[in-house]
């Protein structure tokens, strides 16, 4: 499904990514897991075309996707669901879930159902569903993030980047969120994931990767990941 192999990403002059390589199947959610500045939100925007990487590729359902612009990639059917809070203020609840399914619009007609994908969406995020015609600079910040993340929806992508869906938010809103990656992967869902808790973000994968400096220092099954004293240790609060 996604395949990125041998990434470099630099930020001028300071490379961030020394070669990372993962694979993402379908129907699979994959958790990168690492220390702040480790290169996780980085290794998000290289797939994503936020940043060019340079060197490695992303491949896409077998298809080179690597460099090109982020509304190509999306077009193709990569959805990234960004760190903070990338609403557009000014614009409803609704507007704003129909924007993240513009990519979908080919010579202006649509790939699918989009007024169901809606209604389904709103299921899935009852908050949002109360505030359809709020206006999206008014929601509270964890509103916002969950509108960020059903906008990621909306694009009804072959997979989702989710960077950081949790940040921010009270605990009840943390739970409601891991709630819903959970249907989401039950409907079938492809996801990476990066996640500050580790330990929430392996119990709803399948795999793991664990990103040191740049580098994939540990990979495995989630339930192995989440057994392994050395990651327990430095990213499970000590088991
Ligand atoms: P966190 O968990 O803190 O979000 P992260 O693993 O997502 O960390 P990145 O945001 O990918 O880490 O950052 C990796 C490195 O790249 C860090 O050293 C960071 O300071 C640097 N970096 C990130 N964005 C930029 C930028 N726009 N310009 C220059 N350096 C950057």
């Amino acid at each position: 499904m996604l395949t990125i192999s041998n990434l470099h990403a630099a930020y001028g002059k300071v490379e961030v990514l020394h070669g990372i390589s993962l694979d993402v199947p379908k129907g699979q959610v994959v958790t990168l897991i690492g220390s702040n500045g480790a290169g996780k939100t980085t290794t998000m925007r290289a797939i994503s075309g936020m940043i060019r990487p340079k060197e490695g590729t992303v491949s896409l359902n077998g298809k080179d996707v690597t460099g090109l612009d982020s509304h190509r990639i999306a077009r193709a059917g990569l959805a990234h669901s960004p760190e903070g809070r990338r609403v557009f203020a000014t614009m409803s609840v609704t507007d704003n879930l129909l924007l993240g399914a513009f990519p979908r619009f080919t010579r202006s007609r649509p790939r699918g159902d989009i007024r169901a994908d809606l209604e389904r969406a709103l299921e899935l995020f009852p908050r949002l569903k109360e505030r359809q015609t709020q206006l999206a600079g008014t929601l509270s910040g964890g509103e916002q993030q969950m509108l960020a993340m059903a906008r990621a929806v909306m694009l009804n992508p072959e997979v989702i980047l989710l960077d950081e869906p949790s940040m921010g938010l009270a605990p009840i809103l943390v739970d409601e969120v891991f709630r819903i990656i959970e249907r989401l992967k039950a409907r079938g869902v492809t996801m990476l994931l990066v996640e500050q808790f580790a330990a929430a973000a392996l119990n709803v994968a399948d795999y793991g990767y664990v990103l040191e400096n740049g580098r994939i220092a540990v990979h495995g099954p989630a339930e192995k990941l989440k057994n392994d004293p050395a990651v327990q240790a430095a990213y499970l609060g000590g088991g």
